[in-house]
């Protein structure tokens, strides 16, 4: 038996990685019964696999995942889960410094995802030779005090790829950031050999199934895996519940047991509110709480 990663997922197919090598699986017919689940395997997972002469395969068994990017997807009877990858290592946020201009609203969507899932977030500012080193720090110096970690890339001036490199090699990378950051081109520059593009080609091919909302991870030289993870955008925050958001929040989050009332909803009308007081001081960020109270109260607008 051998161990792969699903890297693809094809009309009935699998593709299966393993040892540099990709096989064509279909599933074994006594885990298509186990349940009738329409994701039972998920892009991203670990599996038993069985590879004949003719270098095609069955998949045996789906290992245990250590984690999963969940959405619920309503059919005409059933509401169900669909699994749009698994085992995530952690998720690289790309944006840019200009062109386009930083969403930082975006942003703070995508990092209060990550605390949701529990995945790490690495934010990484890419075009830093647009404004400089300088500029790009101080719009986002906000996001290093709170603890994250952020990276800043040129790949004009080839800044910062070989720590991109370094955190990628080895592990299970999901990639989101807005169109135009330059996310094709880092991952191009790490591994040549590697091109996103063809990403674009079976998006064509796969119009009309938009539910498809991870088409493919990729390999890397080095070892490890990237994934386009595009629908992260509409995966939005369809489970998070409004009372719990705080706490995806990390500057914000020990500071909720010191508001004067238990049910403080952190607006500036509110008397003895510990996080706006925090703002005054400029403990907390004016924009991240804006963030919050637009997720909170449903001002936000998730394009
Ligand atoms: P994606 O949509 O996120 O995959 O972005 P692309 O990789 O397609 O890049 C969008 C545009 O930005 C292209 O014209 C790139 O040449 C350009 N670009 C990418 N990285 C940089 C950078 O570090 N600096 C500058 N100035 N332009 C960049
Ligand atoms: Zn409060």
């Amino acid at each position: 038996m051998l161990q792969g990663r699903v890297l693809k997922y094809h009309s009935g197919f699998y593709s299966v990685f393993s040892d540099g090598v990709i096989t064509i699986c279909k599933l074994r017919g006594k885990i298509k019964k186990q349940t009738h689940n329409v994701d039972l395997v998920a892009i991203g997972d670990s599996v038993e696999y069985i590879r004949f002469e003719d270098g095609t395969g069955v998949i045996e068994k789906i290992l245990p995942r250590s984690n999963e990017l969940i959405r619920m997807m309503s059919g005409t009877k059933i509401e169900y889960r669909q699994v749009l990858i698994s085992n995530l290592d952690q998720i690289l946020l790309v944006f840019s410094c200009a062109k386009p201009e930083p969403r930082l609203r975006m942003l703070d969507r995508f990092l209060v995802i990550c605390e949701k899932q529990a995945i790490h977030p690495i934010i990484l500012i890419n075009k830093t030779d647009l404004i400089g080193m300088e500029k790009a720090r101080k719009i986002f110096q906000i996001y290093e005090k709170i603890g994250y970690h952020v990276l800043y890339t040129s790949v004009v001036e080839h800044i910062g790829i070989e720590t991109m490199q370094s955190l990628l090699t080895g592990k299970v990378t999901g990639l989101v950031g807005p169109s135009g950051v330059g996310k094709s081109s880092l991952i191009n520059l790490i591994d040549p050999e590697l091109d996103l593009k063809v990403n674009e080609i079976s998006e064509a091919t796969d119009k009309g199934r938009h539910t498809t909302v991870v088409r493919e991870m990729f390999p890397l030289k080095g070892g490890g895996f990237v994934a386009d993870l595009p629908g992260l955008k509409t995966l939005a925050l369809w489970d998070i519940e409004p009372e719990e958001l705080d706490g995806y929040f990390p500057e914000i989050r020990p500071l909720v047991s010191h508001c004067l009332y238990s049910d403080c909803t952190h607006r500036p009308e509110e008397i003895g509110c510990a996080v706006q007081k925090a703002v005054e001081t400029g403990e907390v960020s004016k924009e991240r709480l804006e963030s919050f109270l637009r997720i909170r109260y449903g001002e936000d607008d998730p394009a």
